[in-house]
């Protein structure tokens, strides 16, 4: 059981891969105007790298990480399995969309390109963040599915991170750039939630 959850956990980040592939690719090819790589930004890639890769690899192909493992009865851990699933399908499918819509804008760190524009439409229409999203979709599903509170939580930590650290940045650079199309933008859509009520 703990190895097919794991297969399924990899599976999930070969489909990422896959979707982020042709977009990692394209933006090598373009000029960046501003990069606002700072030392929180390297560290947040860093904790990606070992909360989301490393630590899922050695508890799930090794024994070194089993005294930190969830003890679950057998028909908890076949749900969780199946909604660790679920959500992991979920995350990548909001990968996708993010990255469908946001086309070239996209970076994995914060830059802006000379071929910048704003996206409003498509899943950016109610949320700013779809990526994010996505990010804490994965969080919750590499919980349930690894089952170990260390390599299990990295992806929730990683979230953290990244809604705590760089939304504020990223938010800023964006205003920076676009300005009252931006505030605007903020006013009518919600971070990683479409906004039901109140400010978003
Ligand atoms: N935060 C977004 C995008 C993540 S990628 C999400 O979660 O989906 C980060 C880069 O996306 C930033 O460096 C910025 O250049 C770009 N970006 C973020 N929001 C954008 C928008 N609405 N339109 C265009 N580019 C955007």
């Amino acid at each position: 059981m703990k190895r097919r959850l794991t297969a399924v956990y990899f599976l999930g980040m070969v489909a990422e891969i896959i979707v982020r592939a042709p977009y990692a690719r394209q933006r090598n090819q373009i000029q960046k105007t501003d990069q606002r790589v700072s030392l929180a930004e390297r560290g947040l890639l860093s904790w990606m790298t070992l909360g989301m890769f490393a630590l899922p690899f050695a508890s799930g192909l090794s024994q070194w990480l089993d005294f930190a493992n969830y003890r679950l009865a057998p028909t908890t851990k076949k749900l969780a399995g199946g909604l660790g699933t679920g959500l992991l399908s979920a995350a990548v499918w909001m990968l996708w969309r993010g990255h469908r819509d946001l086309g070239a804008n996209w970076s994995p760190s914060l830059e802006i390109t000379t071929q910048q524009t704003l996206i409003t439409e498509g899943v950016y229409r109610t949320i700013r963040h779809p990526m994010y999203t996505s990010q804490l979709l994965w969080g919750f599903a590499q919980a349930l599915l690894l089952q170990n509170w260390l390599s299990g939580l990295g992806g929730l930590v990683a979230f953290l991170f990244l809604y705590l650290a760089r939304v504020p940045n990223e938010e800023q650079m964006m205003l920076d750039h676009f300005g009252d199309d931006y505030r605007a933008y903020c006013e009518r859509t919600g971070r990683v939630l479409p906004r039901l009520w109140g400010k978003g």
